[in-house]
């Protein structure tokens, strides 16, 4: 059986990444962090079968305990501290966990490979946020990477540290370039989350009104689901490579709302939705749009799970949520 260690297991993606593996039947084991994480129920509940281990990825001597105590054939480095605004607001704490964490475990992790260093199997997840300022529309494996916040230049380093240890040490170790991706497990402090939760919250009366910043934003938004299959993929190759995850469409901020109020039943969002300054980036991303051709002709990958299919998921959960709330 294979055995695997999820960082960032409490978050979106380490939970529906979790459940693949163990579909495939693999030992999975799953870091977490912190003296009393209130997230643990969540993952109990959700991934039973999951093993967890305690550390940080600020913290490298946690980190060769944990691989010595998990044996694992696949590391897949999913922990970050994952939002831009906050980013913004911890930028050195920021450096510390998404860019320095990264070496961390890359360290441990070759220290534990010993001397066959691809021996182990080494899954960053990068992001499109390192394309920033766009430099090329669709952006691809080869576009420049122009970070526009803490949290995407945190990225670029962890991005180009993993290149580093594979074309150093000759480790087996590939960085998922990932659009954004979603699914009703999404923080609530992202847009799409905010805006699906919101939307419930206003059919069932619990909330009058959503505030929110730039609505002219464009995202390339995928189901989290499919993109943790693309993670798994990279790891099955024969050697480790940079691939772009997308979906290859992009929508605005306004598509997002109009999906989201439509699949409540609700027609016209506008006298819902109010702007404010509070909500804009101090420096925004303007079109994110990726090229996963790559993705798509060397893994095989495709994503499944459509925009407007996406958000309605989305709002069917959290209309469930808010019916609850609401009795
Ligand atoms: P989440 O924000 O849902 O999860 C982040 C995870 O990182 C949590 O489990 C959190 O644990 C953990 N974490 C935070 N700080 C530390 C630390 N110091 N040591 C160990 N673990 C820590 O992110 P997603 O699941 O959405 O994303 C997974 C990864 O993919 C992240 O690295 C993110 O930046 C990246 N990514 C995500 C995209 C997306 O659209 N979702 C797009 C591109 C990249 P805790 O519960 O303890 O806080």
């Amino acid at each position: 059986m294979p055995r695997a260690l999820i960082t960032g297991i409490t978050g979106q993606d380490g939970l529906y990444l979790a459940e693949l593996l163990i579909s495939k039947g693999y030992t999975v084991y799953g870091l977490i962090r912190g003296q009393n994480n209130p997230k643990i129920e969540l993952v109990r509940r959700t991934v039973p079968d999951v093993r967890l281990v305690t550390g940080d990825l600020t913290d490298v001597s946690s980190l060769v305990r944990v691989l010595s105590e998990a044996q694992p054939d696949e590391v897949y480095n999913l922990g970050a501290i994952s939002f831009v605004a906050y980013s913004w607001e911890n930028a050195a704490l920021t450096t510390d966990v998404t860019g320095k964490g990264v070496l961390n475990i890359l360290e441990a992790t070759r220290l534990y490979a010993g001397d066959d260093p691809a021996s182990v199997r080494f899954y960053q997840a990068s992001s499109s946020e390192m394309f920033g300022k766009v430099q090329e529309v669709p952006q691809r494996e080869s576009t420049l990477l122009w970070p526009r916040s803490p949290y995407g230049v945190a990225k670029v380093f962890g991005h180009y540290m993993t290149i580093n240890y594979r074309e150093s040490y000759g480790m087996h170790a590939s960085s998922g370039i990932l659009f954004n991706h979603e699914s009703p497990r999404r923080g609530p402090e992202f847009v799409t989350r905010k805006v699906t939760r919101a939307v419930a919250r206003i059919r069932h009366g619990l909330q009058d009104a959503l505030v929110m910043g730039n609505l002219d934003a464009q995202r390339d938004w995928g189901f989290a689901g499919d993109y943790v299959e693309a993670m798994w993929l990279m790891l099955q190759q024969p050697h480790g490579d940079d691939y772009v995850v997308a979906t290859g469409e992009t929508h605005s901020i306004r598509d997002l709302l109009n999906a989201a109020f439509d699949a409540a039943g609700i027609a016209d969002w506008e006298p819902h939705v109010h702007q404010s300054q509070e909500f804009m980036r101090p420096a925004e991303v303007d079109l994110l749009v990726g090229d996963a051709t790559k993705a798509r002709e060397v893994l095989g990958w495709a994503p499944k799970v459509g925009f407007r299919e996406l958000v309605a998921m989305m709002v069917e959960a959290d209309l469930r949520d808010a019916a609850a709330e609401a009795r």
